[in-house]
């Protein structure tokens, strides 16, 4: 909790999150977010809040993450709101840079992962992860957090990041959280706000398909082909939704599971839905 329980504190640089830091020396949790804040993120600062000593969200709409047309001019913002949401949750600072302040104009080193960044989203969004694994390599080593929170909805970029702090020896645990839905199965983010009546009403078929998926598997379908089709079967039904890819893959390493299902998978859709990208997943359990 803050230690008046009154607003967190607003740390706009990273020169001020890193001096927060220095004078705050306990155990953090950070929740890296992109704002426009919605039940999805308040989970994951829940529980930071629960197993940390203090939380800091952070607020930044990475430019470097976005590709040329896409979205980044009209991804929705709305600060004071986030900031009165924040208050009440009760976290400590909010890291809140400008994006001059988190690239300046000789601004010239990136991260960037190989094979788990070439397909699903890595192939529709050229540069996507270079941007995630940049950013989030920024953000660690300003606010040093023992434990960062991440939502299962990206599930591509969960083990992106997953891979970036194995492979560099970064010092802080990863925790992925799950994904909060609709009381109609669609699952939470930010970028819903731009679905138009018509499309918000058929948007929960997404996640319709995906539990096709897992009551087949359930059933003890282990056919792989069997599985997507059957996804893009029902996906294939409604005219709205632009398929870019239902993939099925292993839960950890995302190599395509061709043939049967012999060890835990990962049904992964990813849909354009008028202006919206939607992607969702579900994990095939034994
Ligand atoms: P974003 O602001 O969309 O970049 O998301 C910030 C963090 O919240 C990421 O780790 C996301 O995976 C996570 N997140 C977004 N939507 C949800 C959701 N519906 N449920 C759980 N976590 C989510």
């Amino acid at each position: 909790m803050s230690d008046l329980g009154g607003a967190p504190k607003c740390l706009r640089t990273p020169t001020e999150m890193h001096r927060w830091r220095d004078e705050n020396p306990v155990k953090l949790g950070l929740v890296p977010t992109m704002g426009y804040l919605h039940e999805g993120h308040l989970s994951l600062i829940r529980r930071s809040c629960v197993e940390n000593v203090k939380t800091v969200v952070s607020i930044f709409v990475n430019p470097t993450q976005f590709g040329i047309g896409e979205d980044l001019a009209v991804y929705p913002r709305d600060e004071e709101r986030d900031l009165a949401l924040l208050t009440e949750m009760g976290v400590d600072a909010v890291y809140i840079p400008s994006s001059d302040s988190m690239y300046p104009p000789d601004f010239q080193t990136f991260v960037s992962l190989e094979g788990l960044t070439r397909h699903l989203e890595g192939a529709s969004r050229p540069n996507h992860f270079r941007g995630v694994a940049t950013v989030v390599t920024k953000l660690f080593s300003v606010v040093h957090p023992e434990r960062s929170y991440f939502g299962k909805k990206d599930a591509q970029q969960l083990r992106v990041i997953q891979r970036l702090v194995t492979d560099l020896n970064m010092p802080v645990e990863i925790i992925p959280c799950d994904t909060v839905r609709e009381s109609d199965g669609l699952a939470l983010s930010s970028r819903n706000v731009h679905l138009s009546s018509e499309e918000r009403k058929v948007a929960p078929l997404l996640y319709k398909s995906l539990q096709k998926a897992r009551s087949l598997f359930d059933n003890g379908e282990r056919c792989g082909n069997l599985i997507r089709d059957a996804v893009r079967e029902i996906l294939s039904q409604e005219s709205l939704f632009e398929i870019d890819y239902v993939s099925l893959t292993d839960d950890q390493s995302l190599i395509e599971i061709e043939g049967l299902i012999e060890r835990p998978g990962l049904i992964m859709v990813a849909v354009k839905l008028g202006s919206v990208r939607l992607l969702d997943n579900i994990e095939l359990r034994f």
